[in-house]
């Protein structure tokens, strides 16, 4: 049996980590605030990418098993938690979009129930939506999942399983290495010693890897959103225009998103994003505009330059393995990444081909990418 230090609890470290227990491994997840606060609760929660034709396809590959394992992953976990994650297959309506023409072709070639709808369609689908939108590419079986309380049903699933250590609040953490191997981590003041550590650490993965020389290209990608208070049902599928869209939940909430910003570590909102997202809302959806949105927010993406994950071992470092830097996509991509990290560290036949996501060759020495 492996002992496996997993370092950051958003969805990707949780779902590693689940991925590595059912195996038999034993897991120790350190998480230096509490499990599933950064960008896997602040995101939108839509189970695609928001113009899946416009990637390539390692990204295609991850995100299509994803949405084919979503749902059971929900049930499973409501079963064992009693925490319903809310994946809801509500549909999404890409509004008078330029590109449909190459959305219709990928979809065609990726077998995508994919469609261009008119007017009438638009307006019985969406009763609610502003005025003026004339045709639409309609996919019927996008869903969305409540993220929020995705966190919570895996932080409760781990916490039920007797071969998972989950640590919160930690500091200080370091990893711990014998003549280039990676023997585990050091944190709060104690050494966590184990065959092998995942960093899974969102838009922070850099700053562990520096401390090696590493240069990893994840930035972080600033994201504000708007929740609106509504009546369950009132919007009945996800809308997207002009790169903003609109989430129903089951309650009736609806999220408003989302900004893309360059700003560092900083994770204050602005009021510049409430006006901007408040005229998208508008403009979506008229009745929006009498209202105060309940709630904005921020989070912070684990930007990489291309969105393609690095999923794999650390060349010349065995044992220290990456799963970040998923971008706009961590939600979606995170049940087929988390399956390939599993796979790969335990040595079993691959879920995908790893070869897009390896780390060999995208990760330089520091002083050579200065
Ligand atoms: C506004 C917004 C909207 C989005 N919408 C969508 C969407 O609709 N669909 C979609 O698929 N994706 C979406 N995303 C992207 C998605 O949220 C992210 O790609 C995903 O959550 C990344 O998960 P993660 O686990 O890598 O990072 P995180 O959730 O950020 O988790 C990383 C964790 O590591 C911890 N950590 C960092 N350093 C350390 C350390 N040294 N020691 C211990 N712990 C550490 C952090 O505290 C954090 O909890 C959105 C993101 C934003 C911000």
């Amino acid at each position: 049996m492996q002992d496996i230090v997993i370092v950051g609890g958003g969805v990707i470290g949780c779902l590693s980590a689940l991925n590595l227990l059912d195996a038999g491994a034993r897991v120790t997840l350190i998480e230096r605030q509490q499990v599933g606060r950064e960008a896997s609760w602040a995101g939108g929660g839509i189970v695609s990418p928001l113009y899946p034709w416009r990637y390539p396809p390692a990204i295609s590959v991850l995100s299509d098993w994803s949405q084919g394992y979503y749902p059971s992953l929900a049930e499973r976990l409501a079963q064992f938690t009693s925490i319903d994650p809310e994946v809801t297959a509500c549909g999404l309506l890409w509004l008078d979009h330029a590109e449909q023409d190459e959305a219709l072709d990928w979809a065609t070639r990726q077998g995508k129930p994919l469609h261009r709808v008119d007017a009438e369609f638009i307006y019985r689908q969406v009763p609610v939506l502003a005025e003026g939108y004339r045709s639409a590419l309609w996919q019927a079986d996008l869903a969305n999942v409540r993220n929020p309380r995705l966190m919570a049903a895996l932080r409760a699933r781990l916490a039920q399983m007797p071969a998972c250590r989950l640590l919160e609040n930690t500091a200080d953490t370091r990893l711990l290495l014998d003549q280039g191997q990676v023997r585990g981590v050091h944190c709060n003041g104690q050494n966590l010693s184990a065959d092998a550590v995942v960093l899974a650490a969102g838009a922070w993965s850099g700053d562990l890897l520096a401390g090696l020389g590493l240069a990893l290209p994840v930035q972080p990608v600033k994201g504000q959103m708007l929740l609106y208070r509504g009546e369950p049902g009132w919007l009945r599928s996800m809308v997207l225009s002009d790169g903003r869209y609109a989430i129903p939940r089951r309650d009736g909430h609806i999220l408003l998103g989302s900004t893309l910003e360059h700003a560092g570590f900083d994770k204050s909102t602005t009021e510049q994003a409430l006006e901007s997202l408040r005229a998208s809302a508008a403009q979506l959806l008229p009745a929006l505009a009498q209202q105060q949105p309940v709630r904005q927010w921020a989070g912070l993406r684990p930007g990489s330059p291309d969105g393609v994950p690095y999923i794999g071992e650390v060349p010349d470092y065995p044992g220290l393995w990456l799963n970040t830097g998923h971008f706009r996509n961590g939600l979606v991509l995170a049940p087929a990444s988390c399956r390939l990290l599993a796979d790969l560290m335990l040595r079993r036949p691959p879920v995908v081909d790893p070869t897009p996501y390896q780390v060999e060759g995208r990760v330089q020495r520091l002083a050579e990418s200065q």
